[in-house]
């Protein structure tokens, strides 16, 4: 009955793996959060926005100043989300140092910390395993061969 037993220390034991890089992870998706959050009030905004502009046109009345300041927002939102992204980029790009952990850019060929040879080893990348999975390039149908006709089927 120690067949449970081993399956618990196991997962323990991948528990302490993930939590080693937890930090990262943790930083990785708090940008995601944000920028999750910041592309659902733009949508909010544009509702808002719509609300108001037909409000306008029900009562002919001017648009007011709080359009224009829901449109300003939007295009902060958007400079941010550009932020958030470029930050997760920078993110793609880190491999950790297979030595000592730490996250170190993946154009390095050795750690700066511990001077460890860095493989490229795309499994390390920091948080990337799903949120950047690319399927495999499927190969292009290979173009149909135009049918010969088979001489003397006919006879
Ligand atoms: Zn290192």
């Amino acid at each position: 009955m120690d067949f449970l037993e081993k399956v618990k220390n196991a997962v323990g034991s991948a528990a302490q793996t993930v939590g080693k890089k937890s930090g990262e992870v943790v930083e990785f998706s708090k940008i995601k959060y944000a920028m999750f959050e910041a592309k659902g009030e733009i949508k909010d905004l544009k509702e808002e926005i719509g609300g108001a502009v037909y409000d306008s046109y029900k009562n002919n009345t001017p648009l007011d100043e709080i359009v224009k300041e829901k449109c300003a927002r939007i295009d902060e939102l958007t400079k941010q989300i550009g932020e958030y992204e470029k930050q997760l980029d920078n993110y793609k790009s880190m491999v950790k140092c297979p030595q000592c952990g730490k996250s170190v850019k993946d154009d390095y060929n050795f750690c700066p910390e511990c001077g460890a040879k860095l493989a490229v080893d795309k499994e390390a990348e920091v948080g990337a395993e799903q949120e950047y999975y690319t399927p495999p390039q499927s190969e292009p149908e290979p173009a149909a061969e135009p049918e010969i006709p088979t001489e003397g089927a006919a006879e």
